[in-house]
């Protein structure tokens, strides 16, 4: 792994690190390529690209002070480990949850944090139906997703498992102006409030463009929803 690269992009955000980072972050690539020479995981970058497109800027929230260090956190859809690993490589005291409705990287996930040496928790689950056990819904103080659903059904997936208080996050590209109407209907119909979006620059990146839409919990999810699963996909609410 280029080191230099990631601790010189860590230092232009404002983000804390540690050598015990730095070295998980090399494992963790290293994980990632053994993983990726057996089965079709994620997709294949440069050290490069990988260290701008996934470590980088996974850990925007970081930058904008976002999550406190104590935070419970779930990160809906997570793949092989996008934002949530980074986030807790960053920041180990966090209270992570790692969900993704596919096994195999679940698999994965379960293998990585223990060679790594992290502690968190995994659920193979698509969030529609884990957002309706009780030891998940409405328990985290913050919600995470990256690349999994446009801003209106991201509501729906991440909302019911955020307490009255918290947050949901949802990593977004240049066009998210064009979804934010679809979002504050979904919002307001789940017990949220689009709080607005924020720059995610990453270093170097400037034409990417990347932001952080914000949605605070400010109510409480109608026992309606999150619909069965598929149905926020198919018929995404507003
Ligand atoms: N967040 C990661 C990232 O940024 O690299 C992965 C993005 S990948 C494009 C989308 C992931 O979301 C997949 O791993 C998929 O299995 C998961 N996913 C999509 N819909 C989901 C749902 N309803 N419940 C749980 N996981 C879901």
């Amino acid at each position: 792994m280029n080191t230099e690269r990631l601790t010189n992009g860590l230092t232009a955000m404002g983000v804390a690190f540690d050598q015990n980072a730095v070295d998980r972050f090399a494992a963790y690539c290293d994980i990632l390529d053994e993983y990726n020479a057996k089965m079709d995981l994620t997709a294949v970058l440069s050290d490069d690209e990988r260290i701008d497109r996934h470590f980088l800027d996974s850990a925007a929230p970081l930058a904008q002070g976002l999550i406190a260090p104590d935070a419970h956190i779930i990160d809906v859809g997570t793949g092989a480990g996008f934002p949530g690993v980074p986030l807790l490589i960053l920041c180990p005291t966090l209270r992570m949850t790692l969900l993704d409705a596919l096994a195999k990287r679940v698999n994965f996930l379960n293998d990585a944090l223990a060679r790594l040496g992290l502690t968190a928790a995994t659920l193979h689950a698509r969030a529609e139906d884990a957002a309706r056990m009780p030891e998940h819904r409405a328990q985290y103080d913050v919600a995470v997703s990256r690349a999994v659903a446009s801003a209106a059904v991201l509501q729906e997936l991440t909302l019911p498992f955020v307490k009255t208080g918290g947050l949901s996050v949802a990593w977004k590209g240049p066009g998210v102006a064009d979804e934010l109407t679809a979002a504050r209907r979904a919002a307001f119909v789940l017990g949220g409030t689009v709080r607005g979006v924020v720059p995610a620059p990453v270093p170097g990146r400037d034409d990417w463009n990347h932001v952080l839409l914000l949605t605070d919990k400010t109510g409480v999810t109608p026992k309606a929803y999150p619909r069965k699963a598929g149905t926020p996909n198919k018929k995404p609410l507003a």
